[in-house]
């Protein structure tokens, strides 16, 4: 049983590893960033709700983003687990992901913080060429992670859920240490 979520900056590598993770233990690889950028694409009604957010490098409202959490993990193939990657990212999502794990008697094996330090975040993302890795838009998500997503630590450590990784190694090294922590 393999019930994860990934912590960390844009950046860090949670989407990669995430999905190399989930291939390898054949649980569902749910990524919030994902879903909205599946919508936007769709042009469905949360698309247009969430791209302005999204481009400016805020987040998107949580109105918008509970529902569609409690609907993914009431889905049956999440049964031999989950990984969540980019959810919670404040801290009314971690204590609605609580109270909603509890709910449908689940809980979370590991918190995973993937470390890296911001100068190679932000080499990272430029590199990459979404449209929301602009510099000034890549500069606000980094504050947005700092102010709301980063105190999730501190709650997931007083937890002891939280277990930390370099995330400034070979993808194969990151890979490896991961493993280990869901084997373990
Ligand atoms: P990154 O981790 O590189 O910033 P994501 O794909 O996780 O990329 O997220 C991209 C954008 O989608 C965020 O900047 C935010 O606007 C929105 N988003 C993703 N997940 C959430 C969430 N849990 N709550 C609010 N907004 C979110």
């Amino acid at each position: 049983m393999t019930r994860l979520i990934f912590l960390g900056p844009p950046g860090a590598g949670k989407g990669t590893q995430a999905q190399m993770l989930c291939q390898n233990y054949e649980v569902p690889h749910i990524s919030t960033g994902d879903i909205l950028r599946a919508a936007v694409k769709e042009n469905t009604e949360l698309g247009r709700k969430a791209e302005g957010f999204m481009k400016s490098g805020e987040l998107v409202p949580d109105d918008l983003i509970l529902g569609l959490i409690r609907e993914r993990l009431n889905k049956e193939d999440t049964a031999n687990g989950w990984l969540l990657d980019g959810f919670p990212r404040n801290v009314e999502q971690a204590e609605f992901l609580n109270a909603l794990l509890e709910e449908i008697d689940q809980s979370c094996d590991a918190v995973i913080n993937l470390e890296v330090p911001d100068d190679v975040l932000v080499e990272r993302l430029l590199g990459r060429g979404r449209v929301d890795d602009k510099e000034d838009v890549i500069r606000n998500r980094l504050e947005v992670y700092r102010e709301q997503t980063e105190p999730l630590i501190a709650l997931y450590e007083g937890k002891e859920q939280l277990k930390s990784v370099n995330g400034d190694q070979d993808l194969d090294q990151v890979t490896s240490e991961l493993t280990k922590i869901v084997e373990s």
